[in-house]
Parts: C-alpha cells; structure tokens; sequence
C-alpha cells in the first residue's frame, strides 16, 4: 500500500545536507536549499525541516506578503512602493510561490513607511505570539493576553515567570538550534517563541 511507495522514493539524507540545509534557511532562497539537500524537492525539503526543527521550517526568519500586510495594515501598493523604494530584493518560495521578506527587510520597509513601534523598549511593531497591535504591550514582548496565556504554560512546566528561572530551564530543557533560538529571545528579555514552549508540553 501507500508504505511500498514511500520506501521505493526514500534516500537517507546525509549529515552534511541536513546540516547545510539548517544552516541554510533563512538566509538562502529554495533553489539552493534544494540543491544543497542532495538535489530533493521543495516538499522534501521543507517536510524535513518541519519535522526536525517545527519552528516554521523553511520560512524560518522570513514573512510573506500577506503576513506583512496583516501586521501592518498596509496594502499590497504601499509595501511594494516601499520595496521599490529601498531597491530590496525579495526572495519566493518558487516561481509562482509566495515572498519571503526577511526581518532585516521588515524593519527597514515599516520604518520608511513611518510605523510607529508597537513596543518601543523592545523595538518591535507587534507582540511576539499574537503579531497583533490591538493589546498593550505588558512584558517580554508579549501583550497582556499572550502574557496571561505565557504565565499559564510556564506554570504548566513548574517553572517561574522570572527570566533567571525561564533561562535555567530552556538550558536544561533544549538543545542544538532550538536552544539557540529560545536564547536569542531570552538574551533580549523576550518571551520565548510558543511553538517551542509547545513542544516541551508534549515531551
Ligand atoms: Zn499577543
């Protein structure tokens, strides 16, 4: 059935693709990925990185369009009359695919369109985990529902909202890329992205 078809296509991925590949996302388009994961397909590719890493795998560090219109509440003109005029070159998932707009490119097009910082502490133009303006900011980046919803998960893993205790955990907690990524947001005294959070509640 369905399970002689997937080993006749299986190839084991080698180490060095999938590390490539890690290291690859985010500042690589597909095209390459592909390439540097021994020739598969973007489905391959992406299937594999959400399974391994689950923080959004392949756009990992970049938004679509659509993404940034929603945050923004600009339309599809203004941000292309901003990418115009900041010469950015935006990178697709495939040649009818989606853009991928990376966080450098993000910050650059909502400071020339004049958005005001949502958080201007932490420099950031919406909360962490809902990507909504509505709320207050309250702490670590989050607004005061993602903050409730933020104690409640901590809580659920016996862990204290303090940042000391919330670092010691992802320490003990993580490893390899994930842990790396928690503590970029630990280091600026954000809350730790909720997809990670999420995946300690299933362990
Ligand atoms: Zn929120």
């Amino acid at each position: 059935m369905g399970k002689k078809r997937n080993k006749a296509t299986k190839r084991p991925w080698t180490k060095k693709q999938y590390y490539s590949v890690l290291q690859g996302v985010g500042s690589n388009n597909v095209k390459w990925l592909c390439k540097h994961a021994g020739n598969r397909t973007f489905s391959a590719v992406s299937s594999k990185l959400n399974r391994h890493v689950g923080l959004g795998g392949i756009t990992r560090g970049s938004y679509t369009l659509s993404y940034l219109i929603r945050t923004t509440g600009y339309n599809f003109f203004q941000l292309k009359r901003a990418q115009r005029a900041l010469k950015q070159k935006w990178k697709k998932t495939s040649k009818n695919g989606y853009y991928l707009i990376t966080e450098d490119q993000f910050e650059e097009i909502v400071s020339w369109l004049g958005l005001d910082y949502w958080s201007k502490s932490h420099r950031l133009y919406k909360c962490l985990w809902c990507h909504s303006r509505n709320d207050h900011h309250k702490v670590y980046g989050l607004c005061d529902e993602c903050y409730k919803e933020y104690g409640k998960k901590l809580y659920a893993l016996n862990v204290n909202r303090n940042l000391c205790s919330i670092r010691k955990f992802a320490i003990d907690k993580l490893e390899g890329v994930v842990l790396e990524k928690a503590l970029k947001f630990l280091d600026k005294n954000r809350a730790i992205p909720v997809d990670i959070l999420d995946v300690l509640h299933v362990r």
